[in-house]
């Protein structure tokens, strides 16, 4: 395994990390983290249900707080790892962001916007683009998401977020930049 990918390996398990903690409060485990110069600089885990926030996913809650830690909202040699493919929302703020790479796990088959559905992350269109990398541990970031879903019908519950498919991500598409 090259330096990249062990790299992409680790900083994907911290995501990992956090999209346990979600899981743990209830939360479609999907986690995110901000990477910079080797340093997490910004951590989230879904809290759409615990914050009743439409907009608090994952990858929202690392953005900010890497911006935080940095003191602006210009993240441009950031690298985003996220367990699930962004959805349109998050590939757009990562792009007004002016994120450097996005590297995700599992691809997401109805709303992923870093080459599955749309691709917003890398759309000549607009004023930057971003590097993709998909596929990164994609069926570790699954099988948590398939878990959680499988305890929940078990359980007999249901959640907005439905019974998305999640497939590995290195495929087809997503890694071609
Ligand atoms: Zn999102």
């Amino acid at each position: 395994m090259d330096k990249r990918s062990s790299e992409h390996e680790r900083f994907m398990r911290t995501a990992l990390e956090e999209a346990m903690k979600g899981a743990r409060s209830g939360e479609v485990p999907i986690g995110a983290v901000v990477v910079l110069d080797g340093e997490v600089i910004g951590r989230g885990h879904n809290l759409r249900e615990s914050l009743k926030d439409p907009a608090a996913h994952a990858e929202m809650i690392a953005l900010r707080e890497a911006a935080g830690h940095l003191g602006m909202w210009i993240l441009e040699d950031c690298t985003v790892y996220s367990t699930l493919e962004p959805c349109p929302m998050c590939a757009a703020a990562m792009v007004q962001s002016r994120v450097r790479n996005i590297v995700f796990g599992a691809r997401d088959l109805r709303w992923g916007a870093c080459g599955t559905l749309y691709d917003i992350a890398r759309d000549p269109r607009l004023n930057h683009q971003c590097k993709v990398t998909g596929g990164i541990l994609s069926e570790e970031c699954a099988k948590m998401l398939r878990e959680f879903f499988q305890a929940l019908r078990s359980k007999g519950r249901e959640m907005g977020g439905g019974m998305a498919e999640w497939s590995k991500a290195g495929d087809s598409k997503s890694s071609r930049r």
